[in-house]
């Protein structure tokens, strides 16, 4: 076995990994949305096409060409400094070690390069090694990786755009069913991570409409209703009362901080994404009975 002949540099070799899927994850992150942009334009540009055909011209036969925009998708094209538009080279894409070398800066224009491409790198690296740490190499030490790295792209598109793609919080809850059903999981049992999803999913369903029947606005999305969903299928049910309370005091803390800092975004709106998934890697890290105990409750 690996870990017999090369016990110390597994964990290791799963935090370079990490570094090197956390560079991925920082294309999900910055083009996923966009991806999801285009993608709504295109069905609105199609629809309202159709929509004009029908009322105007029903025999129309002819189709106006859809826009000549191109397709973004998560490997084409490369990557650009979006300043200068200077294509980022191999060299000056490789995890931690490229922003070091280029001290931070875009080697055409010296813009600045945000300090946050390496932190995800570094975050997912610091990750992965703690999952392998724990359970070995091992398909629990595997899943493991996989919903980390989930959570941290939700965490950072939802903070940048206020949304939680389907296209990653949907696997992310099947994900969490499905490695306990096979036991990778090895902490919670089929039954208690079906009950997670659902508590998960209706919990929140019944806050937003509650919330919306008294003050008429939407509190939160239904992306963060499927994220708190997959959250209760991965750490079970008895698990979702700590992590919607360590978020919920998180969120108003930080919603404090902003607005006193003048810092809110327009509007106001905190979204709620970033603070379930830092209350979900704490119940990775230390349990979710841990929270409680940070809290004071438990
Ligand atoms: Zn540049």
């Amino acid at each position: 076995m690996l870990t017999s002949v090369w016990p110390q540099s597994l964990p290791l070799l799963a935090a370079l990994m990490g570094l090197i899927i956390g560079s991925f994850l920082n294309v999900v992150i910055h083009r996923l949305p966009l991806m999801m942009q285009q993608q709504w334009a295109k069905e609105c540009a199609e629809f309202s096409e159709q929509d004009a055909g029908q009322s105007a011209k029903p025999n129309a036969g002819i189709k106006a060409e859809p826009e000549a925009a191109p397709v973004l998708s998560l490997s084409q094209p490369c990557s650009r400094c979006p300043h200068c538009d200077h294509p980022i080279a191999w060299h000056e894409n490789i995890p931690v070690v490229s922003y070091l070398f280029l001290r931070g800066q875009c080697s055409a224009c010296s813009a600045g390069i945000s300090l946050r491409y390496p932190l995800v790198e570094l975050v997912t690296a610091g990750l992965f090694y703690f999952c392998v740490v724990r359970w070995g190499a091992s398909f629990t030490a595997l899943v493991w990786c996989g919903f980390s790295a989930a959570v941290v792209t939700l965490a950072m598109i939802d903070w940048d755009t206020t949304l939680l793609p389907d296209d990653i919080t949907l696997p992310l809850v099947w994900g969490g069913l499905i490695a306990a059903g096979l036991q990778w999981n090895i902490d919670v049992s089929l039954g208690d991570a079906l009950w997670g999803a659902v508590g998960g999913y209706l919990s929140l369903w019944v806050v937003y409409w509650g919330f919306k029947l008294v003050t008429g606005k939407d509190g939160m999305g239904y992306g963060d209703f499927k994220l708190f969903a997959a959250l209760g299928a991965w750490f079970g049910w008895t698990a979702l009362v700590p992590i919607i309370l360590m978020a919920s005091v998180l969120g108003a803390l930080v919603g404090i901080g902003l607005k006193w800092s003048s810092k809110l975004r327009e509007g106001g709106y905190l979204p709620f994404g970033p603070f379930l998934a830092i209350a979900g890697l704490t119940s990775l890290f230390f349990g979710p009975e841990s929270i409680l105990r940070l809290l004071g409750l438990g």
